[in-house]
């Protein structure tokens, strides 16, 4: 028996896409749980009648969050067993559970994860964008001036950004993207461990041009990166010689031009030095 302890919430990921990608250890708590959380009955029959589990579920939405935990917890605490699923991937990862978990928690329940598939690290993985840091973003507001104004909270963010983004939006949100970021690197991931997986690797201008992707996607934008001087030296240098005579310090000068340029310091300084020689 796989279940020693009762009265659990297992936080099981489902595949996203091909279903040979879920575990063994998965199949076997779904197979064993009292009962199986699922935001949609009708996409978790499909689940789970392809690995013949015919374990009860209920649903757990995203609308009433507050509600459903309340049926949940009371189940915990008949010593019931739960697992939470989502459509797809991991539940709680812009998908329905973030409520349940912290109900779960405080009435002191045990809370267990069953690893799988999830599409932002998928992507991540396979991008060729940097790995070591990242951040995942999920979803932009529906609304353009939302999203605009989140994209530009995100500007200087020096690490990967993942996004997840329904099909109907993307042309417009990479557009969006190349409005707000310039024309940086960028990854469309597209119908992940299915049959037309496809990956897009180009700038955003670039992604631009793409029309009519349909499936389900995943963007990833590189990290700001600081530029060294390609804008016209000595238009800087001009700006700096006015701060001078206005009284400011060389170095000082150099910071806030620099700043204003969000360009480095250093760079900046050591060539102004050089061209003062
Ligand atoms: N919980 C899921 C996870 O762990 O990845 C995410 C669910 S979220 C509601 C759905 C979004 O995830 C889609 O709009 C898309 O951005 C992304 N996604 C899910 N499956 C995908 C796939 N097979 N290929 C590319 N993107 C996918």
């Amino acid at each position: 028996m796989l279940l020693k302890d009762k009265a659990t919430l297992f936080i099981v990921a489902t595949p996203i896409g091909n279903l040979n990608e879920i575990s063994s250890r998965a199949l076997e708590v779904l197979k064993s749980v009292d009962v199986i959380a699922c935001e949609d009955t009708r996409n978790t029959i499909k689940l789970l009648s392809h690995f013949d589990i015919h374990t009860k579920l209920i649903t757990y939405h995203n609308f009433n969050e507050k509600e459903s935990s309340k049926g949940i917890i009371k189940l915990l605490k008949e010593g019931k067993s739960i697992a939470l699923v989502s459509d797809a991937g991991y539940p709680l990862i812009s998908d329905p559970g973030y409520e349940l978990v912290n109900d779960v928690i405080d009435e002191g329940f045990n809370i267990t994860t069953i690893s799988g598939a999830n599409a932002a690290l998928n992507a991540l993985v396979a991008s060729g964008l940097k790995t070591n840091h990242y951040l995942f973003y999920g979803f932009l507001n529906s609304k353009s001036s939302q999203a605009k104004k989140e994209l530009e909270s995100l500007k200087d963010f020096p690490y990967t950004i993942i996004f997840y983004e329904a099909p109907h939006r993307i042309e417009k949100t990479i557009k969006l993207m190349y409005e707000v970021f310039g024309d940086r690197k960028a990854v469309i991931a597209r119908e992940l461990t299915k049959l037309h997986e496809q990956y897009y690797r180009d700038t955003l201008d670039k992604l631009t041009n793409l029309k009519d992707l349909k499936g389900e996607i995943v963007i990833l934008v590189q990290g700001y990166e600081k530029k060294d001087i390609q804008i016209d030296e000595s238009e800087l240098f001009n700006k700096i010689d006015i701060l001078i005579n206005k009284g400011y310090k060389t170095k000082e000068a150099v910071n806030q031009i620099s700043e204003e340029y969000n360009i480095s310091k250093n760079t900046l300084y050591n060539s102004y030095l050089k061209r003062n020689k």
